[in-house]
């Protein structure tokens, strides 16, 4: 049986082969095994509550991009918090540290690339960690293989499990969500109901053939043309105001 040393006491811990997760019997700190050695596993505990995650969602649905009255009129279906595991490498590059993060599982959510580590936030997860019935997303993508497309040296690499809020929305029928980082409260999405921007086009089109028109019409009578222009410019300004309102 193979055996690996404990990061945070030193044990000898016994393995299985093909073993990845192991606690040890010493300390009882969980220890995550990849082929390039044995690591703490790490979790970030929420800051973001449930009713502060439903909060964060209703001020992002009211954003100006989304679709008007998207904070009123999307149905949360279901919240969920869970653990997505994530993987920090901290390297030296050049003499200065840097920290890179990759996803550990394979997943379909938005903004799970970009997710950023809070400094100081870490504990070791062990046994007295409590996760309040956040489920555990099970790593499916090996630490290996991203290790030959990182610049500089090995300084720590840990496998990170990071909270995050699910929101399932439904709008006009049809099923969306967000993830909510659980440590920040930043909010990703990647397919939302957005503005139409159809009646801002239409405002652009009539007023720019509008004034192609009026531009001819100023070479045989200037002073019409300049008053036709004027009443386009309100016109446009007008439409789009209504444009503004209603859609
Ligand atoms: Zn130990």
């Amino acid at each position: 049986m193979a055996s690996v040393k404990c990061p945070k006491c030193g044990a000898a811990v016994a393995i299985d082969a093909g073993t990845k997760f192991t606690k040890c019997t010493f300390c009882g700190s969980e220890i995550y095994i990849d082929r390039s050695g044995a690591g703490f596993y790490y979790i970030i505990p929420f800051a973001v509550r449930e009713n502060d995650a439903i909060g964060i969602f209703r001020r992002w649905a009211a954003g100006p991009s989304r679709v008007k009255d998207l904070d009123r009129k999307a149905e949360i279906a279901s919240v969920k918090s869970a653990y997505f595991p994530v993987y920090m490498f901290k390297r030296k590059i050049n003499g200065r540290e840097q920290v890179f993060v990759e996803p550990a599982a394979s997943t379909t959510l938005p903004g799970l690339h970009q997710l950023k580590i809070p400094a100081g936030d870490l504990k070791i997860f062990d046994a007295t960690f409590d996760k309040g019935g956040a489920e555990l997303i099970n790593p499916d993508i090996e630490m290996f293989s991203y290790l030959n497309n990182l610049p500089g040296e090995r300084v720590e690499q840990a496998l990170v499990f990071f909270p995050i809020w699910k929101i399932d929305y439904i709008f006009e029928g049809k099923k969306y969500n967000v993830v909510i980082d659980g440590s920040s409260g930043e909010v990703f999405s990647s397919i939302f109901p957005s503005r139409s921007s159809i009646g801002y086009m239409l405002v652009a089109i009539v007023g720019f053939i509008a004034f192609v028109g009026e531009g001819l019409l100023a070479t045989f009578n200037l002073s019409i043309a300049l008053m036709l222009m004027g009443i386009t410019l309100i016109g446009v300004f007008l439409a789009a105001l209504v444009v503004a309102r209603r859609m």
